[in-house]
């Protein structure tokens, strides 16, 4: 169960809260009803990367150079890619992608990785003068994939990265969007200097977004944000106390045309229904991966 029921209410995340602002309805679907949604190699790509960078920094840096440290960086990048992707075969076979396809996705997910990772070596380099190339690195080794909950607001998240470094605490999520407009995220990372706050008793100096495929972006973390946070996750509360789907109105936008619940609210098909259908088709998948 994804959602859990603290003194009559849910405990929310940044997704469930997005997915509520998005359409209740389909919140509904998620998180009350629990359905399923189809794999999606943006998924699956997703946690792979989450991976790579996480274990990234696991590395031995024994060997390593400022003179050659941005290759063996890359070389390590790409190896840890290399096994994510043998790891999560199941799941890729699932998809049904073409060989072209596979490839496609490959080249693309190297080339996020490839991109933050010489970012990354340009940020390391900056600080060659004030240690060897070990000490740096170790510096700016962030803390990754931390749990956060809070009581108090009904919420808690996985935080990717918390840059605790001389210049300050940085809170930052990864992202693999095509579109890299921070402002799409400007919740998620208000929950996150939230929840920080809550436990630290202080506010990050900074939170923002990796995106993988651009640059970083960061926004201005105050009690401003803090208060926006408070204010979404107190409506999101009084408005998901019920367990009828005539609570939770259809939002209707272009999203509808790729939401897996479309048939369910365009068509007809019962609860029911999606259930038995999404079963017959996860297990002919099974049988044939037998
Ligand atoms: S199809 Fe549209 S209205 Fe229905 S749950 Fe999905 S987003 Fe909401």
């Amino acid at each position: 169960m994804t959602e859990q029921i603290i003194l009559g209410r849910r405990t929310e995340s940044p997704s469930s809260v997005k997915t509520f602002k998005q359409c209740p309805r389909k919140y509904y679907y998620n998180y009350i009803e629990e359905l399923p949604t189809r794999p999606s190699i943006h998924l699956v790509r997703g946690k792979m990367v989450h991976s790579v960078l996480e274990n990234f920094y696991d590395q031995n840096t024994e060997d390593l150079s400022w003179e050659t440290m941005e290759p063996q960086l890359l070389m390590t990048a790409q190896q840890l890619l290399i096994k994510e992707w043998k790891n999560n075969n199941i799941e890729l076979a699932r998809l049904r992608l073409t060989e072209e396809e596979t490839v496609q996705y490959f080249e693309e997910t190297l080339h996020m990785i490839v991109n933050w990772t010489i970012q990354k070596s340009h940020e390391l380099q900056k600080y060659k003068d004030s240690g060897t190339v070990q000490e740096v690195f170790k510096t700016f080794t962030p803390r990754r994939e931390q749990e956060y909950k809070s009581e108090k607001h009904g919420v808690r998240g996985f935080i990717d990265m918390i840059e605790e470094t001389p210049q300050g605490v940085k809170i930052m999520d990864y992202k693999t969007n095509k579109s890299q407009d921070i402002e799409d995220h400007r919740l998620q990372l208000a929950i996150y200097a939230l929840l920080y706050k809550e436990k630290h008793g202080k506010l990050p100096d900074k939170t923002g977004i990796y995106f993988l495929r651009g640059t970083p972006e960061h926004l201005e973390v105050n009690e401003e944000l803090v208060q926006y946070a408070i204010r979404n996750l107190k409506e999101i509360h009084s408005k998901t106390k019920s367990n009828n789907y005539t609570d939770y109105p259809k939002q209707l936008s272009k999203l509808c045309n790729y939401c897996d619940y479309n048939e369910m609210c365009f068509k007809g098909k019962s609860v029911e229904q999606y259930k038995k259908d999404f079963k017959e088709k996860f297990d002919i998948v099974m049988k044939e991966e037998i």
